[in-house]
């Protein structure tokens, strides 16, 4: 509560400040956090605690009045819906050239992602994060990172005939009748719990398309995993619906962090000062770079390097779908959590890992959709708007050119040997590719340059930035095992030798 002192504060709930959390109350420091979004423990009047992705209602979005579907149109139309204003648990932040999705709620991204749980290529790793030893990353904090996660493996004999993957199958052998390599990907959510959802032994989930907007079951979300763990130390408290505004240098020592608290509505209903006497920004590559760029503009911490706010990338993300054929059915029922890959990374004139997308429909609808993750060079930079007071994100959507290019290489030759067609109408009228959105934001606030090697603000002792504004924009796969082990990495250096 308001003029409160305490030794540990993280900013944001998501993967980074998560490990924190734990590693910090573990090493016995109580350690508060702070969380814009709601604390999701409370079911709705159908029961639930999350909507589903047929049924989106205020629960779905953050803060506004229409969804946003990522994939928003059907035969060229919007389907996009009205909703009542509500803090609800996946918010569409959109800037001039890109809309990001992101979780909103106590377990961040966690909350609405698809599970993938994807260590990066070890090569791929040592290239975009030089600084970082790769050894000690691949012998000790992605394993570490795993088994946090609480990541697990599909039974491969199960998927070959489980009704909910054959949307993936079919793209599977299609890929692979084009010379293509495919590849099993691990989740955080209970592939045994998903098994049962199949056999229609216990309440669906992944089965009764819930995904984007939360799981109601099966799925290993930060507050079932790091964070509980954390809460059983007694050192954790979590404050939910308060957002960060400001962090500056404190007369007494320490930081003093200002946050707004807010009502399901996004009004402020009180504004409160805590003194902390270390900060650890893990608000997600937009939250911590949005917060440090408006920081140095406005004098509260002047002294931030000019590399804060620069780096951006969005992990090379586009989006696309094709059209199969009548006989080439993809299934009524498909599981929202992927668990195969299109891996055409080794390809230098290209490189794609694109994710069979689930489209969990309800029904039969003859599309394969795909996440295709591309090593796109463009980056982009945060700036702190004088005239609106906000900070603005340069990227452009036209910088998602090599992403699209990548990926129509992998999808042309697909097309053509199955001779089918790319779905136009689901992106928008007539538009092929899905690009301008991210799931993967990335960077802002990169290792070893806007920060020293282990995340510390060094201009301020004590800041320090844990999340995935550290990643320079790309990681070559779904980013949250790479986050959160480089957290299990720095947290482990920073109390041996900070605290
Ligand atoms: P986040 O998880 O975004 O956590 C940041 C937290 O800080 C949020 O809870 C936010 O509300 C809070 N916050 C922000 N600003 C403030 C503030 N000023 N004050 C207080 N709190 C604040 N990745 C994968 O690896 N596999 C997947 O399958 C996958 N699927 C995805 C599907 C979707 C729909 C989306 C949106 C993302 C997906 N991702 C996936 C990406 C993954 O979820 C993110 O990379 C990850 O969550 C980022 O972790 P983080 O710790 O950097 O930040």
């Amino acid at each position: 509560s308001d003029g409160d002192h305490v030794p540990a504060l993280v900013i944001g709930t998501g993967y980074g400040g998560a490990v924190t959390a734990l590693r910090l109350t573990q090493a016995g420091i109580a350690t508060a956090m702070v969380e814009m979004g709601m604390a999701w423990t409370t079911a709705g009047s159908d029961g639930k605690v999350f909507c589903d992705m047929l049924n989106p209602d205020q629960r779905s979005y953050w803060l506004r009045t229409t969804t946003d579907q990522p994939v928003g149109y059907f035969l060229g139309i919007n389907v996009n819906k009205s909703i009542t204003r509500y803090t609800g648990v996946l918010d569409s932040e959109k800037f001039a050239g890109i809309r990001v999705y992101q979780g909103r709620g106590v377990g961040g991204g966690s909350l609405v992602n698809g599970g993938m749980a994807v260590v990066p290529k070890r090569d791929y790793f040592a290239q975009i994060l030089p600084s970082v030893d790769v050894a000690s990353m691949y012998d000790t904090y992605f394993p570490r990172a795993n088994a946090g996660l609480g990541v697990n493996a599909i039974d491969t004999a199960w998927f070959e005939t489980a009704d909910c993957y054959r949307f993936a199958r079919v793209s599977r052998d299609q890929a692979k009748a084009s010379g293509y390599t495919t590849t099993f990907l691990n989740n955080v959510y209970d592939f045994g719990y998903m098994k049962q959802e199949q056999a229609s032994t216990v309440p669906r989930s992944a089965l009764a398309s819930e995904v984007i907007y939360g799981n109601n079951y099966g799925k290993r979300s930060l507050d079932k995993t790091y964070l509980a763990a954390a809460a059983a130390t007694g050192r954790l408290s979590i404050t939910a619906q308060h957002v960060v505004t400001a962090v500056t240098p404190a007369a007494a020592g320490g930081y003093s962090v200002t946050m707004n608290q807010i009502d399901t509505s996004g009004a402020t209903v009180a504004t409160k000062t805590v003194r902390a006497d270390r900060v650890f920004f893990a608000a997600g590559s937009v939250g911590t770079s949005k917060l440090l760029v408006a920081m140095r503009a406005q004098g509260k911490l002047p002294d931030l390097p000019a590399a804060v706010g620069q780096g951006w990338g969005n992990n090379g993300n586009v989006m696309v779908a094709r059209a199969q054929h009548i006989w080439n059915t993809t299934g009524a029922l498909e599981s929202g959590m992927p668990a195969m890959g299109i891996d055409n990374w080794a390809d230098t004139a290209g490189p794609v890992f694109a994710e069979i997308a689930p489209f969990p429909a309800g029904t039969e609808l003859w599309i394969s959709l795909y996440l295709a993750i591309t090593k796109n060079p463009n980056r982009a930079a945060f700036t702190f708007n004088t005239s609106t007071g906000a900070v603005d994100l340069s990227w452009r959507t036209a910088q998602n050119q090599p992403a699209i290019d990548a990926a129509k290489r992998v999808f042309d030759k697909i097309n053509s040997a199955q001779a089918t067609v790319y779905r136009s109408d689901l992106f928008g009228s007539n538009k092929v590719w899905g690009d301008d959105l991210t799931y993967h934001p990335l960077g802002g606030c990169i290792l070893n340059q806007a920060t020293d090697n282990y995340g510390r603000l060094t201009g301020y002792p004590g800041l320090y930035v844990m999340d995935g504004s550290l990643i320079p924009g790309s990681t070559g796969v779904n980013p949250f095992v790479t986050i959160t082990a480089l957290a299990e990495r720095n947290i482990e250096k920073i109390l041996a030798t900070d605290i």
